[in-house]
C-alpha cells in the first residue's frame, strides 16, 4: 500500500510519539527526540528502516476523511500484519481517545466487515464488536 492521492502527513506526528520503536529504543506516548517541531523529521534521510515502511491507515486509505488525521483524533489506526488485527492506537496519555466518536463509528463499521477490531493504549487493549460492545482484551 502507499499513500492515498490527495493525502500528506502535514503536521500530524503521531506516529513518531504513540508507537514503540525498539530501533530507537522509544517508549510507547514519548515524543522521538528526532521529530523537528511543527512536524518533520530531522533525520529524515537517514531514519530507521522501520519509519520509512510505516504508513498508517488514515494515510493510506481514501475513503477516510480529513477529521480522521491522526493528530485530529488523538488516534493511530493501523492494520496489524502479524495478529490482522485493525487497530486504534492512542498515546497512554489519553487512554480512551479512541471514543472520539467519528472513531468508534469507524471503528464498529469495521466489526461489521468481520475484522477483529481492538483499541490499545500502552498495555491495555479492548475488543470493539460489530454491536457497539466493548470489552477488555488481552
Ligand atoms: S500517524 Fe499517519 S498521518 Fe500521522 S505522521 Fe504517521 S503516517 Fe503520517
Ligand atoms: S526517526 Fe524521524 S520518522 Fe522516525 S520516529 Fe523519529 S522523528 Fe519519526
Amino acid at each position: 500500500m502507499s499513500v492515498a492521492p490527495g493525502k500528506s502527513c502535514g503536521p500530524c506526528t503521531m506516529c513518531c510519539k504513540v508507537l514503540v520503536i525498539e530501533e530507537l529504543d522509544k517508549d510507547a506516548g514519548v515524543l522521538c527526540g528526532n521529530c523537528a517541531l511543527g512536524g518533520g523529521c530531522k533525520i529524515y534521510n537517514t531514519r530507521p528502516q522501520i519509519c520509512r515502511d510505516y504508513l498508517c491507515d488514515w494515510i493510506m486509505d481514501r475513503s477516510l476523511p480529513p477529521q480522521l488525521r491522526p493528530d485530529r483524533t488523538g488516534t493511530i489506526l493501523q492494520e496489524d500484519p502479524e495478529s490482522e488485527e485493525y487497530q486504534a492506537v492512542v498515546d497512554p496519555k489519553t487512554p480512551m481517545a479512541w471514543r472520539h466518536p467519528l472513531v468508534f463509528k469507524l471503528l464498529v463499521a469495521k466489526a461489521k466487515e468481520g475484522k477483529v477490531v481492538v483499541a490499545k493504549s500502552g498495555a491495555k487493549t479492548w475488543r470493539i464488536f460489530e454491536s457497539g460492545q466493548v470489552s477488555p482484551w488481552t
